[in-house]
């Protein structure tokens, strides 16, 4: 019934628009699920990137809908790549930190695979396991290679020539080409890139060298008011990015381990060339200059995911794909730039929670629309599955969100959502952590250090004070601190992981 109706109101919304009459959306659309790795909504030019440009991606945006609060509920690689499948939080798909994957489990390409639906995955998987419930996969090994990577297809390992992003466009094409064309298809389309130790192509790679990137507000951070864990971890601009991260050149002669442990060293102090002349640069001069090499070679990284973003609409455009497949592009969480003085991701706070989702299927959904509600990354096996007709099997903890992608949000959607991180202490030492986010606010608990942190995201959307111990907010805690119990009882953690390292 409700499909009845969002029917309806979809033809009168092109009705309404004076746009030809739509024809009813196919029962079997093909889904293609694009999904960088690390790419931050704030590096994209439809999210208000202050500092790139991402022309294709905006396309996607301005063609479709584009989700303002999408979220992953475990940031980090693996374990968002692990709930993406399976629609479930860490602690039932087995997936807490770097685990293998059990692909003996259920997943969403098994259940599109079961209902006729030809299944791929190109490109990043990073689970360990050989994925199952794929007709095709190709895929690079552990975290890949930026350039000349091994791919592992169909259990065969092959070397090949080339730039990582550019190549996994090029299979993603041959998939699409050599379908059958007979089923619908659903096709994860996973990059690498922007994951460290950004290396671009050479044709972007100094796309950035006269641009003065302009710095986060919240680039010196000093941590006042916040737990100890925002000042013990170890993902600083300031001095934690490594000589591999800058690309600094070795000393001549150095090999093996003693240029890998070179590579792996980081510096307070350096001579560089800045202004046609050798400088000397230390202290806040030399913060500068990493974040600007830092962030540079990102988002040059990036500027291969948007081209391919590209080649890859064209392609739908050329064959007629467009009115019958939905095209997504996601990242598996979002990444700090220069934010609090940080790269990386882990923690629960905005830059690093928070995943692009653009959307476009032009049957179904309005060009340029934009949702508020708070989405999950563990919701998205439930809409494809909503989507391709296929029932979303009880166990799965995520939500079709659909009718909020229609403009119909149901009245009982979600107005708080779980959050927890478990890798520790990792190269990174990010304090394990969990808690709940509503639409208002955060609250932070870190377990081991057993402190908390409560944030207004309205008065303070950069999370700079840490409201806890407020004594007016005493009743806001308990009823935050209750809503997170709630939710934990609700999603079953019952500490599986507790003890993880
Ligand atoms: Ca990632």
């Amino acid at each position: 019934m409700k499909r009845i109706v969002a029917l309806v109101l979809c033809l009168c919304w092109w009705g309404w628009n004076g746009s030809p009459a739509a024809q009813p959306p196919p029962v079997h659309p093909n889904i293609l699920f694009i999904m960088s790795d690390d790419h931050a909504a704030h590096a994209i030019s439809a999210y208000g990137s202050r500092v790139n440009q991402t022309p294709h991606l905006d396309r996607l945006g301005r063609e479709g809908v584009r989700l303002e609060n999408c979220f992953a509920v475990n940031a980090i690689c693996t374990p968002s790549r692990a709930a993406i499948l399976t629609g479930k939080y860490s602690h039932i798909n087995g997936v807490p930190v770097f685990n293998r994957f059990d692909g003996s489990q259920w997943t969403v390409a098994k259940a599109l695979q079961a209902a006729g639906y030809h299944t791929g995955v190109i490109g990043k998987w990073h689970l360990q396991s050989d994925p199952t419930g794929f007709d095709y996969w190709n895929i690079l090994v552990g975290q890949g290679l930026y350039f000349d990577p091994v791919f592992i297809e169909m259990g065969e390992r092959k070397k090949h020539s080339g730039y990582a992003t550019e190549l996994i466009t090029d299979f993603a094409l041959e998939f699409l080409e050599q379908r059958p064309t007979d089923r619908p298809f659903f096709l994860m389309l996973h990059h690498k890139a922007p994951h460290r130790a950004w290396q671009p192509h050479p044709k972007y790679a100094h796309q950035f060298d006269a641009v003065d990137l302009p710095e986060p507000e919240t680039f010196n951070d000093d941590y006042a008011t916040r737990a100890d864990a925002a000042r013990a971890a170890i993902m600083r601009v300031s001095r934690d990015l490594t000589r591999n991260d800058l690309k600094l050149s070795p000393p001549p002669g150095l090999k093996g381990e003693a240029l890998a442990a070179w590579r792996r060293g980081t510096d307070s102090e350096l001579e560089v060339v800045t202004d046609g002349y050798t400088n000397r640069l230390t202290g806040a001069a030399l913060k500068k200059w990493k974040y600007q090499r830092y962030l540079k070679d990102y988002l040059a990284c990036i500027a291969s995911v948007d081209e391919s973003v590209g080649r890859v609409l064209d392609y739908l455009d050329q064959t007629g794909l467009v009115t019958n497949t939905i095209v997504i592009y996601t990242s598996d969480q979002g990444f700090f730039l220069g934010d609090h003085d940080w790269f990386d991701k882990r923690f629960m706070y905005e830059e690093s929670i928070r995943m692009p989702f653009l959307i476009r299927y032009p049957p179904e959904l309005p060009a340029g629309r934009v949702i508020e509600p708070m989405v999950l990354n563990v919701d998205f096996a439930p809409l494809f599955l909503d989507f391709a007709g296929v029932p979303v099997p009880a166990e799965v903890q995520g939500r079709s969100f659909r009718p909020l992608l229609s403009g119909l949000p149901p009245a009982d959607w979600r107005r708080s959502w779980y959050y927890r991180y478990y890798h520790y202490p990792n190269e990174h030492g990010v304090e394990p952590h969990y808690g709940v986010r509503t639409e208002r606010y955060k609250l932070i608990y870190f377990h081991r250090l057993e402190q908390w942190e409560l944030f207004d995201l309205l008065t303070d959307p950069h999370e700079l004070r840490n409201v806890y111990s407020d004594p007016q907010n005493a009743r806001l805690v308990a009823d935050l601190q209750a809503e997170l119990t709630r939710l934990r009882q609700e999603l079953g953690d019952r500490n599986q992981y507790a003890d993880l390292k």
